[in-house]
């Protein structure tokens, strides 16, 4: 094979797109044929694995890829094991002359793609990594003392300093396919979707996995909801967020692609995309780039509390609890509607995505951690860096997290948040012939209206003010820093 002939490898992991794809962009530049791998990665030690509901999305969205490369005469070679081993073989397999892929963030994956590339090196293939997945990479956004920043507000600023974020790049024009093929797994084979029982048979229903999928959903965001997301963002019933969050997780979508072609649509409608509903939407992207400086600076994020006095917490580790709250029979309306939509979309809106979380940990005493696992098995969007940066905000174990004695009522949540019931009723119909009076709190309703729904699995009052004693019980230190925060 002579050296034009040999081919570059594209690894996809978390960016399964073909536009604004720079390993893939780098590749097709070189002029060599490009081979597209894909490894389904269940055994590099210390990583978390995808959890059942995120295989149902891995396996639509490498379809969709599959199907769009196949436009382009391209095809996605599938393999699985180790990815670290099968990447080095696959590369000698092919006489590859270089290898190219796109940066991720979980600890396990910077260990790994490290030690890869000294290896690649050594054996003398070229090897680069690039940024599909960030605004801007961790260790650039910092504070004036050069430190990285500890708080959102700080990390917004300093992001700001940086300017835009760099353009978002085309889809290849054409990939040059090898000329012999390497052979495939078959992705039907990876048995990534559930089977007896189909659990996830609602998914479908919600969700357009995919490259094609993420544009739309954009598009409909922009056209539809942007105008409106400040003040309707928290409001369930509410078609006014995006749902983007699988789509970014997989990378069908990139964050540039998003902030681009946001602030282009408010300079198209006349609108200035640094105030209102459109800055509110780039600040929440940008919670998400915040999540992925804390674990990049905080590799023990998934596992282990940022203020450490948070270790001594005196949790609940009866099961009971937990059960009832995963399976959305608490009796409390508004968390176990947000339980039941997890379990039938793999969504949850993020306002109701807090409210349970707090219930779990401050009224149930329940440790985060069990928490995040449990979310991490049942999203769609379960992300390492969100998720476990949600849950210690939550706990208030975490950096800018919520104080620990700020404990969300779910009823005057639920109250405020949906007052006429339409999302609670959706998700919890044994509760249809209650009164909206009574709905959040259908414990105090004359006549009992909701006969098959269970009373509350904690007394709201008692729970709250057991958390609070359980609070002060981590002393001084816990208490001074939440008091920071307040
Ligand atoms: P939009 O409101 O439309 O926001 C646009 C994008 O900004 C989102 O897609 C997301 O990428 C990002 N974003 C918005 N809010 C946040 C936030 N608070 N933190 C980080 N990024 C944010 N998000 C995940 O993507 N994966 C998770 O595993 C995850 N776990 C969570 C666990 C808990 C306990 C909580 C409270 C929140 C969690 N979130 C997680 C954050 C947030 O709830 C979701 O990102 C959001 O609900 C996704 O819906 P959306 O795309 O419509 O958001």
């Amino acid at each position: 094979m002579c050296v034009s002939e040999k081919p570059v490898i594209v690894w996809f992991r978390q960016d399964l797109r073909l536009s604004d794809n720079p390993a893939l962009a780098a590749a097709v530049a070189t002029g060599a044929p490009v081979i597209p791998l894909f490894v389904l990665d269940e055994e590099t030690p210390g990583q978390w694995a995808h959890g059942g509901a995120s295989r149902w999305w891995l396996h639509e969205s490498l379809a969709a890829l599959q199907h769009s490369l196949q436009q382009q005469d391209a095809s996605l070679v599938l393999r699985h094991g180790n990815a670290a081993g099968i990447i080095r073989t696959f590369a000698a397999e092919t006489e590859a002359r270089a290898v190219f892929w796109n940066r991720c963030y979980e600890p396990y994956a910077i260990q790994r793609d490290k030690a890869l590339k000294s290896a690649f090196k050594d054996d003398g293939i070229e090897v680069e990594s690039f940024n599909a997945g960030l605004l801007f990479e961790p260790w650039e956004v910092k504070t004036k003392s050069g430190t990285p920043p500890k708080v959102y507000s700080s990390y917004w600023r300093a992001m700001r300093l940086l300017g835009d974020p760099a353009p978002e790049g085309p889809a290849p024009d054409q990939i040059l396919p090898v000329k012999v093929l390497p052979p495939s797994e078959r992705l039907e084979d990876w048995k990534l979707q559930p089977r007896n029982p189909d659990w996830a048979s609602g998914f479908s229903a919600c969700w357009h996995p995919g490259e094609d999928g993420a544009q739309a959903q954009l598009d409909w965001f922009l056209e539809n909801a942007l105008e409106d997301y400040r003040n309707g963002r928290d409001f369930p019933a509410q078609p006014l967020v995006s749902r983007l969050s699988p789509h970014l997780h997989f990378g069908e979508i990139g964050p540039r692609q998003i902030w681009h072609r946001t602030v282009a649509h408010c300079i198209q409608s006349g609108d200035e995309p640094f105030s209102g509903s459109a800055e509110h939407f780039l600040k929440e992207l940008t919670w998400r780039e915040f999540s992925t400086a804390q674990l990049f600076h905080n590799p023990d994020l998934p596992h282990a509390c940022l203020r450490p006095e948070y270790e001594h917490f005196p949790w609940d580790r009866a099961e009971k609890p937990l059960h009832a709250w995963q399976r959305g029979m608490t009796g409390i309306p508004i968390v176990d509607a947000g339980m039941r939509e997890l379990w039938q979309t793999g969504y949850m809106h993020n306002r109701v995505r807090m409210i349970c979380a707090s219930f779990l940990v401050k009224h149930l005493m329940v440790d985060w951690r069990a928490g995040e696992a449990w979310f991490w098995d049942t999203l769609v969007d379960a992300d390492l860096a969100n998720n476990a940066a949600s849950w210690q905000w939550v706990a208030g174990s975490g950096a800018d997290a919520a104080p620990y004695f700020r404990i969300f009522n779910p009823v005057l949540q639920g109250e405020k948040f949906d007052k006429a019931g339409e999302y609670t009723r959706r998700w919890v119909p044994e509760l249809s012939n209650v009164p909206n009076r009574y709905l959040h709190k259908p414990w105090d309703a004359p006549g009992n209206p909701a006969p098959d729904y269970p009373p509350p699995i904690v007394d709201l009052a008692f729970g709250r003010v057991r958390a609070l004693a359980a609070f002060k019980s981590l002393g001084d230190e816990a208490q001074a820093n939440a008091a920071k925060c307040a």
